[in-house]
């Protein structure tokens, strides 16, 4: 745990001392959740170097879906502001290290040759002015992009509070931009982050969405938010969330649980990150953007999702009156409410029944996860598995033990 003092004066890492710069930066980069392997498809210049790819430029994700293929750096630790759960905060007594504009270019380059990475995500604290941050940062990308003729994928952090035109000079440089919001509301944004507002916040991913409103295109920008570090409800983190989206501020919002590493009053004194909290929120967040779930269907018993099941078979259990589907005539929109059924194996269900009979084995072909299905379909009239009236009054009552393959483990794939 960082130990909080009164800015006294900056522990800086000697300038000559280049790997320990190296490493301070990376680790103070790393509760940042924001990046994501889906960036642009662009090819590389004939003379240029690397390339960025839809696919991603993160191919590798830790087990909690977490990309690590990028360089992710912070351009400098230094920061003017004291958000209480922040290790990079003015008031901790942590050493800090800066990279120039030229360092972070020929790092990224020297790396990209080795095969060590295949992209940048930069971001920053806020050093001197968000406009003097601003620059520093495009600087590097220019001289990324114009001097090393860098194609490969770049994900650059905007500072909250930079020039509109600096912001617009960023997000027209990178593949991919994000603006960290944090918190949901102003309550908690002044409690833990006394500095900032949340319409301060949001400003640069609206000019972004400015910039693409005309191409009427989702902007490739994302952002953040932190979980259990305030009284934040699932409900009102995701309806947040909600709210994004339908403006179309981000394409993706990340959660971030809650890690301790500062003692403050304002904090709350948690032994270890809500983590499954965090993956229940990743669930619930697919329902929203790919499923045709709102947050009023996902909360209609209460503020917090359950963590003993995952959010969509929780919600398909709390409508029998739904179930079973009928996977040979029920509409696409039914069909992905069914736990097991996702868009993928949901259109090619109705595909594959245009041309011939569906059964137990073509939908196990088609990618449907049976062991999670099979409660709540029928094929040509007939459910897959036939319940005791014990076994049927326990899933209705959700004594969700009896049926463990119901129980979906954290951090494996969403299968929703
Ligand atoms: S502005 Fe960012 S880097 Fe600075 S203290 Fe707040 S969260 Fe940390």
């Amino acid at each position: 745990m960082a130990e909080r003092h009164s800015q006294g004066p900056l522990i800086l890492v000697p300038k000559n001392d280049l790997l320990t710069r190296l490493s301070v930066l990376a680790m103070s980069a790393r509760y940042d959740n924001s990046c994501s392997s889906s960036g642009g498809r662009r090819e590389t210049h004939p003379y240029g170097l690397g390339n960025s790819h839809l696919s991603g430029i993160c191919h590798t994700f830790s087990a909690d879906g977490r990309c690590v293929s990028l360089l992710k750096i912070l351009m400098t630790n230094v920061c003017t502001n004291d958000c209480t759960y922040c290790l990079n905060r003015v008031s901790n007594d942590v050493p800090r290290a800066m990279l120039t504009p030229e360092e972070i270019a020929t790092i990224t380059v020297e790396f990209y040759r080795r095969n060590y990475i295949e992209g940048l995500f930069l971001s920053s604290g806020v050093y001197c002015h968000p406009d003097v941050t601003m620059e520093l940062m495009i600087r590097a990308v220019k001289i990324l992009r114009h001097e090393y003729r860098f194609h490969g994928y770049i994900h650059l952090k905007l500072i909250p509070g930079a020039s509109r035109e600096l912001i617009e000079e960023a997000f027209l440089l990178a593949d991919r931009v994000s603006a960290n919001i944090e918190f949901p509301t102003e309550t908690s944004l002044r409690r833990l982050s006394p500095q900032k507002t949340l319409s301060e916040l949001q400003r640069p991913l609206q000019i972004v969405r400015e910039i693409y409103q005309e191409r009427n295109r989702k902007a490739p920008a994302s952002t953040q938010v932190i979980v259990g570090a305030t009284p934040d409800s699932d409900k009102t983190l995701l309806s947040f969330s909600e709210t994004l989206y339908r403006k179309r501020l981000v394409r993706r919002v990340y959660y971030s649980a809650y890690i301790p590493v500062n003692r403050d009053e304002t904090l709350p004194a948690l032994s270890e990150p809500p983590l499954l909290r965090e993956h229940r929120l990743y669930q619930a967040d697919w329902l929203l953007r790919f499923y045709g779930f709102t947050t009023e269907d996902l909360f209609e018993e209460g503020e917090y999702l359950p963590l003993d099941t995952d959010p969509k078979t929780a919600w398909a259990l709390r409508h029998p009156e739904l179930f079973p589907v009928e996977v040979t005539t029920a509409p696409y929109e039914e069909l992905i409410r069914v736990p097991g059924i996702g868009p993928i194996s949901g259109k090619r269900i109705l595909q594959a029944r245009r041309y011939g009979t569906l059964s137990e084995e073509v939908l196990k072909k088609l990618g449907v996860v049976l062991k999670r299905a099979r409660y709540f379909i029928t094929v040509q009239g007939k459910p897959l598995v036939i319940l005791s009236s014990s076994q049927r009054k326990a899933l209705e009552t959700r004594q969700l033990s009896l049926f463990p393959e119901l129980l979906e483990k954290p951090y494996v794939s969403s299968g929703l």
